[in-house]
């Protein structure tokens, strides 16, 4: 059976499969990646980010079929997927835009060091694996800086997104960028533990969960290879107080349902204080329930199908061991009836530590409320997660709110927002959400050799 494949999560109909490698491709990306970044790293800057700038042209120019792929192999509805190819475009201008400045070489003013340079240069071929949830994105966030800096990439995707995974190969050749510096490869999980391992590749980089993050690091450690992990979330939306209790509410839907609750820093516990907890859950379930599910290749689509049947099962499992064990569902609770895994909007309350709900990511369109007497309280319950990507808090008291903001235990911390996206700002978590930051400068400060000249 083949492991890549296109199936529609909307139909359930098996599209395209596609062959896995065997010993010698597995054999030939390697030695390709490696001599491919022998050349690359000699490649001017301003050269490397002219083809990324042509890369990211290419992106708004083929917009329409990109987002089309995604609906098609994930679900995302198509223009939620238009907004994702948009900021991946984004991205590689960034880089494009800012790589060469941020590139420069670091002159130190240290007493007694008379010339000392650090110059950032590159390590070498990188291995990469992405999940399905913004299969664009989240290459971008990796291959962008890397390939700026140097570096060359061996990229093995999550196996329902095979067609869009040859897409962004198909589009990097298409910039001008060599063969050897970007190579997809459909490899098994025991492929990728040898890739890590092997000599020539010098870093790995997952997104992904903690399961995959765990075995991955721990070769990655076994091979002293640098790691950087973006796993799950449990990320809070705190709201203190609001003068405007639908706007917060609407803002609350957006987030938790956009891509079908399936985003790592999207809001899946909302914590809210008692004044405002009664009107808060009553909206938010009937904002909930007016949400319907659609075809994700209609352009008027808001809520699509999860990525696949397994991952509806999955959260299905999650929702069921809450209401086993006392839960109280407000909104949805079931899979959609008829082909496609859809699951409904749901809202669940009266969450307890012992259910699974409390502790483990929910990784499709469910919430759950929580209400607590003070902002401390809030914190307190925030912070219990085993999980730090980020964090929202929502009052009229900016100061009090940012306050709150710093203590909470997240790699990013948002005022009267959530999760704002843009290239230029780090990305990235602590505790289980990871270990280093994506995107800015700080997302090619990661693998990097920063590299000291001293001249006496
Ligand atoms: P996985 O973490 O299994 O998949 C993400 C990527 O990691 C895929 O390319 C997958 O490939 C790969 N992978 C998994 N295990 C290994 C391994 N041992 N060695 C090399 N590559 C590996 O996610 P799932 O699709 O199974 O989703 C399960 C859960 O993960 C979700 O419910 C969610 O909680 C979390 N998740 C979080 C994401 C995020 O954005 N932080 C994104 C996706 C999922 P393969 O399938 O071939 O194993």
């Amino acid at each position: 059976m083949a492991k890549y494949k296109t199936v529609n999560p909307a139909t359930g109909e098996t599209v395209r499969e596609f062959t896995t490698l065997d010993d010698a491709g597995v054999e030939s990306a390697l030695s390709r990646a490696h001599n491919g970044y022998l050349d690359w790293r000699t490649t001017a800057a301003e050269e490397r980010a002219r083809i990324l700038g042509r890369t990211a042209d290419l992106y708004a120019e083929r917009e329409d079929e990109l987002a089309r792929m995604i609906a098609l192999e994930m679900g995302k509805p198509v223009r939620e997927a238009k907004g994702e190819v948009k900021l991946s475009s984004a991205i590689y201008r960034y880089y494009a835009d800012n790589g060469p400045a941020l590139l420069e070489a670091e002159r130190l003013d240290v007493p007694g060091a008379d010339e000392s340079v650090v110059y950032r240069r590159p390590i070498g071929a990188l291995v990469g694996v992405m999940p399905w949830n913004y299969p664009y994105y989240q290459v971008a966030r990796f291959a962008a800086p890397n390939l700026m800096l140097g570096n060359t990439v061996l990229l093995k995707h999550a196996p329902n997104c095979p067609q869009s995974a040859l897409l962004m190969e198909e589009i990097f050749r298409q910039a001008g960028l060599p063969e050897d510096a970007y190579i997809n490869v459909f490899a098994t999980n025991e492929q990728i533990a040898d890739m890590i391992a092997d000599p020539r590749v010098q870093g790995v980089s997952l997104t992904g969960s903690e399961r995959a993050g765990t075995s991955v690091a721990e070769t990655a450690g076994r091979n002293l290879k640098k790691v950087v992990l973006e796993l799950g979330g449990s990320d809070v939306f705190v709201v203190l107080d609001t003068d405007d209790m639908d706007a917060t509410v609407k803002t609350a839907t957006r987030a938790r349902l956009s891509n079908a609750g399936q985003a790592c820093n999207s809001p899946k516990r909302f914590i809210v204080t008692e004044p405002n907890y009664d009107e808060f859950v009553s909206k938010l379930a009937e904002s909930f329930k007016a949400t319907p599910t659609g075809d994700p290749l209609d352009a008027k689509t808001v809520l699509g199908p999860l990525s696949s049947q397994s991952a509806a099962d999955s959260l299905i499992e999650q929702i069921e061991d809450a209401v086993a064990k006392g839960a109280t569902l407000l909104a949805g609770g079931k899979k959609i009836d008829g082909p496609g895994s859809y699951v409904e909007p749901t809202l669940l309350v009266d969450v307890t530590p012992e259910m699974r709900a409390y502790s483990e990511e929910l990784f499709g369109p469910v919430g759950v409320v929580y209400k607590v007497a003070t902002a401390d309280e809030a914190v307190e319950l925030a912070n219990s997660s085993s999980y730090g990507l980020s964090g929202s808090v929502w009052s009229t008291d900016l100061d009090g709110a940012r306050e709150v903001a710093d203590r909470l235990d997240v790699g990013m911390a948002f005022v009267n927002e959530h999760g704002t996206t843009l290239p230029g700002l780090p990305f990235g978590g602590v505790k289980r959400s990871g270990v280093g930051r994506e995107l800015g400068p700080w997302g090619m400060d990661e693998f990097v050799n920063k590299k000291l000249v001293r001249v006496s």
